[in-house]
């Protein structure tokens, strides 16, 4: 098996600690309100201080205690002085550092090598834009604290059975593959997910995530046996995340701006997933 096409990501603070923090409920989202405002290592003005925030900047708050409250930094846990933090109302969720310590995902690139997948406007191979697509999902999840897994990194071809076994021979939390979409009508577009058994409530979370997120028709969440979701052990969801065979819509799709939604958006997904699991 093909063990060198499997890129194996480690996050700097995944070695620091905790696979077992379990999270009971969403956490509130608060903005801090002072100019700038002291981390600390306990809830009490004499223990060490970690790092700081400034004006404007939103924590996610897990407990409260004695007028402190207790947020993730780093992946660890920190403490700050509730009196200068005001509930935010911002649609955006915040997304606080490490909230996906402790879980592995595989980000599968579709296609590769001599598979180029399908063929778009002007001459656009699926292949390469998957690759430029899944290393924004790998970093941004990376971010976040995740143990990322790429089925491959490069333009390498793989197998469906080698990216099915790459995701049985690990504790994968989420399993993940990326794909564009082509019709043979030009005006056809939009992003959806699939799932064939166990990934259904995650292909759900990613599909609305998306859909908040960027600016394509939602085509919804759809059941299929695809191989690399049919022969996964754990949950597993298939991404088309647009069509390029759309002029327009593959414009959007080759733009940084698209990517990083399309992460920001996965990472999202990812936490609420992991977060309502329980
Ligand atoms: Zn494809």
């Amino acid at each position: 098996m093909k063990y060198s096409k499997c890129l194996i990501l480690f996050s700097t603070f995944l070695f620091l600690f905790f696979f077992s923090f379990s999270l009971q409920a969403h956490a509130e989202i608060y903005e801090v309100e002072v100019d700038w405002l002291n981390m600390r290592s306990e809830p009490t003005t004499t223990a060490s201080i970690v790092g700081r925030l400034s004006h404007g900047n939103k924590v996610s708050i897990f407990q409260k205690r004695n007028g402190w409250v207790q947020t993730y930094y780093n992946g660890e846990k920190v403490w700050v002085a509730a009196r200068h933090l005001a509930p935010a109302h911002e649609e955006k969720v915040f997304l606080a550092e490490g909230l996906l310590s402790g879980y592995t995902i595989v980000i599968d690139p579709g296609h590769g090598g001599k598979d180029p997948g399908a063929i778009g406007h002007n001459g656009v191979l699926e292949k390469n834009l998957i690759l430029e697509t899944s290393l924004k999902i790998a970093k941004a999840l990376e971010d976040n604290g995740a143990k990322v897994i790429l089925t491959r990194a490069d333009d390498s071809f793989v197998t469906l059975s080698d990216r099915v076994f790459i995701s049985n021979q690990n504790s994968t939390d989420a399993f993940i593959s990326i794909h564009f979409n082509a019709f043979d009508a030009d005006y056809v577009g939009g992003i959806n997910t699939y799932y064939h058994m166990n990934g259904k409530r995650l292909a759900n979370e990613i599909q609305m995530a998306l859909s908040k997120e960027v600016p394509l028709k939602n085509r919804g969440v759809i059941q299929h046996d695809y191989r690399v979701l049919r022969d996964n052990k754990y949950p597993a969801v298939l991404l088309e995340l647009g069509f390029i065979t759309n002029t327009a819509e593959l414009a959007t799709l080759q733009t940084d701006d698209y990517k990083d939604k399309v992460a920001r958006a996965i990472s999202i997904a990812l936490i609420s997933y992991f977060w309502n699991q329980r």
